[in-house]
């Protein structure tokens, strides 16, 4: 039986002021397994995200990741789990702008263990961007710049990969260079969490997940924040 990836139980995450960004969330998510994280903007996905990646804990409940509870690790373990387990990529890159595209690669081998150019310099030629190499952010396009986020989060081999809104800010024919970077991942075997707006992106998905108001919307639930009459909006099976 495939494993579990990724296991949260009733989580629920209060911001100062009484927000209650996540609702008694539980979910399963399996080992290679890709999913999509779809909801209304305000539904607690990010929140969820910042779980899933240790940038963040619940107020209450767990988070398992790969067999561990990373709600009980002390900050410092929790960062250390991250740079082992997890890749990150973000809709607004969150490259360093005065490091070349291999430099940003290298510094997330630091910060894992030890930089490695050859290695650094393959991940980005894996990406396409073997003739960019020494090129700063600013001198890269959008879709580029991603790929670089894509090579960084790759380069020290996570299991799990988590990507808020990745094709966001890209045009069409950079997001399907993005997308198939996606699919090779996913044949790799990462375990794929992707917040989208993009029915196209979650469409490629194995399921998508619903947010509203910080709850999964469950099978047979209509989304409230549907007009009456309109078609109901279910996580798939
Ligand atoms: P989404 O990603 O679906 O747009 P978020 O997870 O960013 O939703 O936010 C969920 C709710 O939590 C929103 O009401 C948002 O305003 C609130 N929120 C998010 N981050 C913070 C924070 N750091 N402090 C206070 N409230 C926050």
């Amino acid at each position: 039986m495939t494993k579990k990836m990724i296991e949260v139980r009733q989580a629920t995450k209060e911001y100062a002021g009484g927000t209650r960004a996540l609702d008694g969330v539980s979910l399963d998510i399996l080992q290679g397994e890709w999913v999509a994280i779809m909801g209304p903007s305000g539904s607690g996905k990010t929140t969820l995200l910042n779980l899933l990646s240790c940038l963040d804990r619940p107020t209450s409940g767990t988070v398992g990741i790969d067999g561990a509870d990373v709600t009980r690790l002390a900050a410092n373990q929790m960062a250390q789990f991250r740079r082992e387990k997890v890749g990150l990529v973000f809709q607004q890159f969150h490259l360093v702008p005065y490091l070349t595209a291999l430099e940003n690669v290298m510094l997330a081998q630091y910060f894992h263990s030890m930089p490695d150019a050859d290695e650094a310099r393959h991940a980005l030629e894996e990406v396409g961007l073997g003739a960019r190499l020494h090129h700063l952010p600013s001198h890269l396009s959008g879709g580029e710049q991603q790929r670089v986020c894509i090579a960084r989060a790759l380069i020290n081999q996570p299991q799990v990969i988590l990507a808020d809104e990745p094709t966001g800010n890209l045009d069409e024919a950079n997001e399907e260079i993005v997308l198939d970077l996606f699919r090779n991942m996913h044949a790799q075997g990462h375990t794929l969490v992707v917040v989208t707006h993009d029915p196209t992106v979650s469409a490629m998905a194995d399921r998508t997940i619903r947010l509203e108001h910080g709850r999964v919307v469950e099978p047979g639930e209509a989304m409230t924040a549907m007009p009456t009459g309109a078609p109901r909006v279910l996580q798939q099976a």
